[in-house]
């Protein structure tokens, strides 16, 4: 349903909103925020809301620095937490243009819409997306900082436990179904303190905002139990690390066009020609969906995080699987990606090499049946399936060379995203680290 002006206005008085939060995502895909007391509501409401976005990663550009927010009202939600007088907060997400009203390029959320309409040019209608975000909490240590100590020591799907962890995971949970999550499913994952917990999927757009909306929940949830939540992609060495597996399915016309009753796993032709155009890009989209240093640290063998492109509908090693499932869930799930993500840039990203591979018309190579892990080198080889990047260095490289997932993002967002990771490349390779030091300090 729609949301209106009047409606935002009604639900204001209504829950006592003091305050409105207008949010909006960076190219790092971190969470920015204007926040403006009731008294704005009218601007905020007539897309006048104006800040200066030259401190903001990938804004940058002084001559140009004053950005405007258009808010989206079907995102309209009243936070769950009061202010220090009772008062409640409401939040919009928005979309940021300039001064002279056109949609700002450096937009994550604008770049989204604009490869949408691009699917909607070719015919379809919706591009569904579930995410499955994986997390750590951490507790938190007397200065109230994270520490490295977990609450729990509880293990996959162990529901039985009622320690600090699980009571945690239970409030974020109803704190997400208080502001209209539909949660489908939330556990406690394979390593220590690590938890999942996976709401319903939708289009691209809804689930991009949501999944901000869901780890900004999560981590003040984890706050009010004295833990700490952390998204990063190996936050322990030796142990399961936090993926956000992405699954896909195309829609025309109210109908899931990955879905044929007679394919083989029950895909059609249009989802194996879009599973090959996610292969062939795979490398790039890499750099998109794992774009930290730590990244590459869970994209290695034994932690059920993939490591080579292929395919497969029951393994859990290959970098795409397609879990069994009919009609509306038939469903390609990427599990390369990881919750450091930009959810905005990884789906346009996605969603622009599955259409060309639709446009191309070419069938991927033929699944795998076995765990890619125990093949040797050589018959991968053959098989023609290739690593991913193993480093970030090596992922933007491959981001580099690939036009079409630079397209995906759009020249300012390509620059700036390369900006950023070559900077962090840098740092990264001029740091030492303690494990420099254990090995070499008795050189
Ligand atoms: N934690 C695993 C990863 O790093 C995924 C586990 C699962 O299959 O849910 O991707
Ligand atoms: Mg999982
Ligand atoms: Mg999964």
């Amino acid at each position: 349903k729609t949301v209106t002006a009047e409606d935002i206005r009604k639900s204001v008085e209504d829950n006592d909103v003091h305050f409105l939060r207008l949010a909006f995502t960076d190219v790092n895909g971190t969470l920015k925020a204007v926040e403006v007391p009731k008294s704005q509501l009218d601007k905020v409401l007539t897309n006048d809301i104006r800040f200066d976005g030259s401190s903001i990663d990938g804004f940058v550009r002084l001559e140009e620095s004053d950005m405007v927010l258009y808010p989206d009202f079907s995102t309209w939600s009243v936070l769950p937490w009061s202010d220090e007088r009772g008062g409640k907060i409401g939040r919009l997400v928005c979309s940021v243009h300039k001064t002279n009203g056109e949609p700002f390029e450096g937009d994550p959320r604008n770049n989204l819409k604009r490869v949408l309409k691009e699917m909607e040019e070719m015919g379809f209608s919706d591009f569904d997306i579930g995410f499955e975000a994986e997390f750590h909490l951490f507790k938190l240590g007397e200065d109230g900082n994270w520490t490295t100590e977990v609450p729990d020591h509880a293990s996959y799907f162990d529901m039985t436990s009622d320690d600090e962890g699980a009571r945690c995971r239970r409030d974020i949970v109803e704190t997400l179904e208080n502001i209209g999550f539909e949660v489908e499913a939330a556990h406690h994952e394979v390593g220590d303190g690590q938890q999942e917990i996976d709401f319903r999927f939708d289009d691209a757009l809804t689930t991009a905002d949501r999944v901000q909306t869901f780890k900004m929940v999560v981590r003040e949830v984890a706050r009010k139990h004295g833990l700490f939540a952390t998204f990063m992609a190996k936050p322990i060495q030796g142990e399961a690390g936090n993926g956000m597996h992405t699954n896909m399915s195309l829609f025309k016309d109210g109908k899931n066009v990955f879905y044929d009753k007679d394919g083989e796993f029950h895909l059609s032709d249009t989802a194996l020609h879009f599973l090959n155009g996610i292969l062939e890009h795979a490398r790039a989209i890499t750099a998109i969906g794992n774009p930290t240093v730590n990244s590459y640290k869970r994209l290695i063998p034994g932690f059920e995080a993939p490591v080579y492109i292929s395919w497969a509908s029951k393994n859990r090693s290959p970098l795409v699987r397609i879990p069994d499932a009919e009609e509306i869930n038939t469903r390609l799930e990427m599990r390369s990606a990881d919750p450091t993500a930009n959810p905005y840039l990884l789906l346009a990203a996605c969603l622009t090499a599955g259409l060309q591979g639709i446009k191309e018309g070419r069938r991927p190579m033929d699944p795998i049946t076995s765990n890619v892990f125990e093949m040797t080198e050589e018959e991968r080889v053959q098989r023609g399936i290739k690593p991913l990047p193993s480093t970030l260095h090596n992922a933007i490289k491959a981001f580099k060379a690939d036009e079409l997932i630079q397209s995906a993002l759009g020249e300012h967002l390509t620059q700036s995203f390369i900006d950023s990771k070559e900077l962090e490349w840098a740092q990264y390779t001029q740091s030492v680290s303690d494990w420099e030091r254990d090995r070499y300090m008795g050189y």
